[in-house]
């Protein structure tokens, strides 16, 4: 039995292969999932959301109550003019990304990508028939995907540009002016941006811009994975243009039909209930990551403060070897080669493991250099 030649043509992420490699006392910086537990008040919802056995399908595109609340939140935090109608509750930003690129991208067209960049990128673009257009973005340039730089690979053939800020793996925030140009770039060559947006409120003291803020060819896509730590719910969502409802829906509605029920419960408690957490969340992350840029700089290995998202992205000299060292020392991380060609020579610390779990790490990671 002969697998497809779209699935030949992509691997498995090498994020999940370093995981697999964990021995018994290693400590993982390796995943993107923060160790807080989800808030209280989302966890009690979902316990009332069962009692009200409310454990049946639900309308494709997700409940009219929760898509009210994003819209809401999409127009108050990000100026996004939207509504319910353009929204689609998804099955994490994942299925969002699958979604989204199953319905626009056709054969041979271009996508142009971050490189470095998150690993299923490449994967969706392809499973969708199109070609990966891979955009270095440069440590000189704080990691940010520049109009500059992308209009270089902009073609008669471009269908689409992929940003995501802020970013995995390299924690780069755009500034308002690289996402206004990003978006005057799709708006004069009638591109479509797929913006992934689901680190956006794990930043510090920098201000996230949505590109759907600037023009119409914007699929926004964000989820709760990250901001309520709720990994395991998988529930994300897109908004879109009119004009692309019925085309993202037809891909949704045959590969999940929706949501789960439950999920979209806590959801909708996680947009309208107390935000604090968020805010607890964010500062300790920050307490993290000031935390380990300031020990491996201490190694001597040179790196600045991401001003988002929880991994750090340093550069050393043989990162293979450093990471197969680092797994013997009982740490697990990522080569930078895993996020595109232009990650070589980068290591992927994520920084979302608890204090005292960073402090062990840094400890054999200082006892590994010396
Ligand atoms: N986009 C990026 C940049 C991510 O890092 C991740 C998770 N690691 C996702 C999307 C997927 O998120 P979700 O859990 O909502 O599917």
């Amino acid at each position: 039995m002969k697998p497809s030649q779209r699935i030949e043509s992509i691997d498995f992420s090498g994020v999940r292969k370093m995981f697999e490699l964990v021995k018994e006392d290693s400590i993982s910086l390796a995943l993107g999932e923060p160790d807080f537990d989800t808030p209280t008040n989302i966890k009690d919802a979902v316990k009332k959301a069962l009692d009200k056995n409310l454990t049946h399908y639900t309308s494709n595109q997700g409940i009219l109550e929760l898509r009210e609340a994003i819209a809401e939140k999409l127009k108050r935090d990000n100026h996004l003019e939207t509504s319910p109608e353009n929204i689609i509750v998804t099955v994490g930003a994942s299925e969002a990304l699958l979604m989204a690129t199953q319905a626009l991208v056709e054969n041979g067209d271009e996508v142009i990508i971050p490189d470095p960049g998150f690993v299923s990128y490449g994967a969706y673009v392809n499973l969708a028939g199109g070609t990966n257009v891979p955009v270095k973005v440069k440590e000189e340039d704080e990691f940010r995907l520049t109009p500059e730089n992308v209009m270089e690979h902009v073609n008669q053939n471009t269908k689409a540009i992929l940003m995501n800020s802020p970013n995995n793996p390299t924690g780069g925030v755009l500034k308002k002016e690289d996402v206004k140009g990003l978006a005057e770039i799709a708006q004069d060559h009638d591109l479509v941006i797929f913006s992934d947006e689901i680190y956006e409120k794990i930043i510090y003291g920098a201000k996230h811009y949505s590109p759907g803020r600037y023009t119409e060819n914007v699929i926004t896509i964000n989820g709760f994975s990250k901001a309520y730590a709720m990994t395991g719910f998988r529930i994300g969502y897109t908004s879109a243009p009119s004009e692309l409802l019925e085309p993202l829906l037809k891909v949704h509605q045959y590969s999940t039909a929706c949501a789960s029920s439950l999920s979209q419960a806590a959801a909708l408690e996680a947009l309208t209930g107390p935000q604090d957490s968020v805010g607890m969340m964010v500062n300790e992350l920050k307490r993290r990551r000031d935390l380990v840029v300031e020990r491996i700089n201490l190694m001597g290995i040179k790196c600045k403060k991401p001003r988002g998202a929880y991994y750090l992205f340093p550069h050393v000299d043989d990162p293979e070897l450093f990471v197969v060292q680092a797994l013997e020392k009982g740490v697990v991380l990522v080569p930078g080669s895993s996020f595109g060609s232009h990650g070589e020579g980068h290591f992927r610390l994520s920084y979302a493991a608890s204090y005292s779990d960073l402090e062990e790490c840094m400890d054999r990671l200082e006892s590994l250099i010396k």
